[in-house]
């Protein structure tokens, strides 16, 4: 990763006038955006300057300061080619730039004028590898048997920004061309998925509970459903679910466990749950230890006492390192991410469990006394590869444990 600071950006920028066209200026900060491999863009008013920002693994990094006047012609011209009506309130549209590019557009009228935010496109349907995402043989076979099986609920968990979306189209990439008809229903789609038919909420269907039954109608094999976040679509992708068909969706939580909860929030009963559920991918993003100010390093008395606290077994031969930060990095010691997840693969002691209405924490027990590895324990592993530094493993840990 280069520094932020170039001299095509800082070019194009500068020749920014008033009334300038901001054309070119707005081809530069994408392509800058894409060699960053930056996730959003947002342009922020200040009280005096534009500030031109960008997310990326995670963390928002400075890109430029413009000029009031010159940021705000950025911004109207974005609105015009997102169409966006620039005195609207608040809107949301999506912009084609070039050939390719689809970019989500969010207006707001801030009360120091419009800000905008764009969200890039995520990586190609070719890069959907479940192997590339950080997914090791140990966890990826027993989903292979459950995709095999052909139906039942699968669910991808974690909280925003899991990469939850990009695991769930890894999962349909393994199953077309598998003879299965496969339909998902999404709010945006994210990508282009060849040979699945995807319906998007507000255009082919006005809600995923809608979607999910008009989708039935059509023969499907295999249904995505972008995110379970109401009653009436749990109870829709549960009825699809118990009645012969493969679910697969995605719901916000803290592990893999807490998504039985989130479906019993929202009105599944202990029956329907037992019955229905195969599996639950709990998933987080760790942020990749920077190759270039990557050193070895020890793990640590107080770092050995957390873990016991936390209740983490130490993994074997540990290639510890920690990053100081370098050019590279920003200084922040990370470039990319590394997907770090928790297979909950229900078997008959979780369905009785479940049956049983047992609650998170008898379930988490017993998941544990299975062998399921928690988010914490698969953060340390990674660690423990010289993948992540010790400290985000270790913060990993702590955030993911109870
Ligand atoms: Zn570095």
């Amino acid at each position: 990763m280069k520094s932020p600071d170039s001299p095509p950006l800082r070019d194009a920028l500068a020749s920014l006038s008033e009334e300038g066209d901001a054309s070119d200026a707005l081809d530069v900060l994408f392509a800058e955006a894409a060699r960053l491999q930056a996730t959003d863009l947002h342009l922020d008013p200040g009280p005096q300057r534009y500030h031109i920002r960008c997310r990326i693994d995670g963390r928002v990094h400075p890109l430029a300061d413009l000029r009031r006047e010159v940021g705000a012609a950025l911004c109207r011209a974005i609105q015009v080619a997102a169409g966006i009506d620039p005195t609207g309130g608040s809107a949301r549209s999506e912009g084609r730039h070039g050939k390719d590019l689809v970019v989500r557009v969010s207006s707001i009228e801030s009360n120091r004028g419009s800000k905008v935010s764009l969200r890039l496109p995520q990586p190609d349907a070719a890069d959907f590898d479940l192997a590339k995402l950080g997914m090791d043989e140990a966890t990826l076979s027993p989903i292979e048997d459950l995709l095999a099986t052909g139906d039942g609920l699968l669910l991808v968990a974690g909280c925003t920004g899991a990469g939850k979306t990009t695991t769930a189209y890894a999962l349909l990439d393994r199953l077309v061309g598998r003879h299965r008809n496969v339909i998902s229903l999404e709010d945006p789609a994210e990508q282009f998925l060849d040979h699945v038919t995807q319906v998007e909420i507000g255009r082919g269907a006005e809600s995923f509970a809608s979607g999910l039954r008009a989708a039935l109608r059509h023969d499907p094999d295999v249904l995505f459903v972008g995110e379970i976040r109401d009653p009436e679509t749990c109870a829709a992708a549960i009825d699809a679910a118990l009645s012969g068909h493969l679910v697969i969706s995605t719901v916000h939580s803290r592990d893999a466990v807490g998504a039985a909860t989130c479906l019993r929030s929202l009105g599944a009963s202990s029956y329907e749950l037992g019955a229905a559920l195969r599996g639950v991918i709990g998933q987080r993003l760790a942020r990749r230890i920077c190759a270039d100010c990557a050193r070895p390093s020890e793990l640590g008395t107080e770092g050995e006492r957390q873990l016991e606290r936390l209740g983490i077994p130490i993994p074997d031969g540990g290639a510890w390192r920690s990053a100081a930060g370098c050019e590279a990095c920003w200084q922040t010691g990370s470039r990319g991410l590394v997907g770090l997840f928790e297979p909950w693969l229900l078997g008959d002691a979780d369905r009785s469990a479940l049956f049983d209405e047992l609650g998170e924490p008898l379930l988490r027990e017993s998941a544990r006394e299975r062998g399921v590895v928690s988010l914490g324990a698969s953060a340390l592993n990674a660690a423990g590869r010289g993948q992540i530094a010790i400290g985000e493993a270790l913060r990993i840990a702590a955030a993911t444990s109870s």
